[in-house]
């Protein structure tokens, strides 16, 4: 890890930017200007089934638009990049080799079938099948089977996945900036994939190996992630690695009721939920709101300045902007009441 801030966006370009990943992005950026840090964005794409195209152009866009440029990232002159995953794929498998060759990680020749198999037999007794501890030394793995039939499965060129090996009986305890202290039973853990049998790394790996090699000092990201938390921990852990330090944003909800907010909610409330609409067909357009008065907006959405103060400019954000102020519970997407963000031109 360095001394400097160094945050990152790593969106994956599934589809135009949801509100909360701009309030990511733009949360990262304070971040890092309030420390001269630098800011980078990193388009997560290892998931060919999700890719879409045009996403990575919108997600950029989206950025510039609201006034918060990226430091580093793809197609950045005079930038290290590539920092779309996809261009650095053949890398990944090497961390995964290592982690199986210090015992961390190892090979799982399941077929879907038998995974379902086995699904179906926990659902029917009324349990949950978790990839664990427990049950990992009844399924068709290199932990089960001799080292030799390992290796004439690998020499027939069988499909493989990589599996993380989490540890049984730990209480691991994780720190978010956020949260606070998290304790995890690690006996709930499954064997996470890292390496799938498409060659590409999982989420997962490729996420942690990038924050590592980019130098990320604080990872801000969004809620839904908390889970992955003590994954990503015991992975920093088994590479010998420092981590990052971690703040968990909190969810967006709804602007009526209960849950949190889905572009469904956009749309029926007559708001875009984009400052930039967005189609594949034609790209993103403007969708009539003034860049300072979204991102005023967005700063506002869980995060407490700590005065009376409403109206913001990017610079006073930068000023104020502290983590610790950010709520810890979920907040609500509201334009109705900010007469800022109503403002269209
Ligand atoms: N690619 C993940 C996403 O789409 C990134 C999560 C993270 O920031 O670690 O949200």
């Amino acid at each position: 890890m360095s001394d400097t801030i160094r945050v990152r966006f790593a969106p994956s370009p599934t589809g135009p930017l949801h509100i909360g990943g701009l309030r990511t992005a733009l949360f990262n950026y304070l971040f890092a200007k309030k420390h001269g840090g630098e800011f980078i964005l990193r388009i997560e794409d290892t998931d060919q089934n999700r890719f879409v195209d045009g996403a990575e152009n919108y997600i950029i866009e989206a950025l510039n638009w609201c006034g918060i440029p990226f430091d580093e990232g793809p197609g950045k002159e005079g930038t290290v990049g590539p920092y779309r995953q996809s261009e650095r794929k053949a890398m990944y498998k090497a961390y995964a080799m290592e982690l199986i060759e210090n015992g961390n990680a190892y090979y799982a020749f399941d077929t879907p079938e038998r995974l379902d198999f086995h699904r179906k037999d926990h659902e029917e007794k009324g349990k949950t099948f978790i990839y664990n501890w427990h049950n990992r030394l009844k399924l068709n793995n290199s932990l089960s089977l001799t080292q030799e039939e390992v290796q004439s499965k690998l020499d027939a060129g069988e499909d493989y996945v990589i599996r993380f090996k989490s540890p049984q009986d730990e209480e691991l305890i994780l720190q978010d900036i956020i949260r606070g202290k998290i304790t995890i039973d690690t006996n709930i853990l499954d064997d996470k994939i890292l390496f799938k049998s498409d060659g590409m790394p999982t989420y997962h790996l490729a996420n942690i190996v990038d924050d590592h090699l980019m130098n990320i000092s604080h990872v801000i990201r969004g809620e839904e992630w908390l889970p992955s938390l003590a994954l990503h921990t015991l992975l920093y852990k088994a590479f010998g690695w420092t981590a990052p330090k971690f703040a968990h944003l909190p969810l967006i909800m709804k602007p009526v009721g209960k849950g949190k907010l889905s572009k469904r909610d956009g749309e029926k409330g007559g708001f875009p939920v984009f400052p930039l609409t967005w189609n594949e067909s034609e790209g993103y357009r403007e969708a009539g709101f003034f860049p300072e008065a979204v991102v005023n907006f967005l700063a506002l959405l869980g995060w407490n300045p700590g005065t009376e103060q409403e109206i913001f400019s990017l610079d006073e954000l930068i000023q104020s902007f502290s983590l610790e102020r950010v709520n810890k519970s979920g907040a609500r997407f509201d334009p109705e009441k900010n007469k800022w963000y109503n403002q269209q031109w």
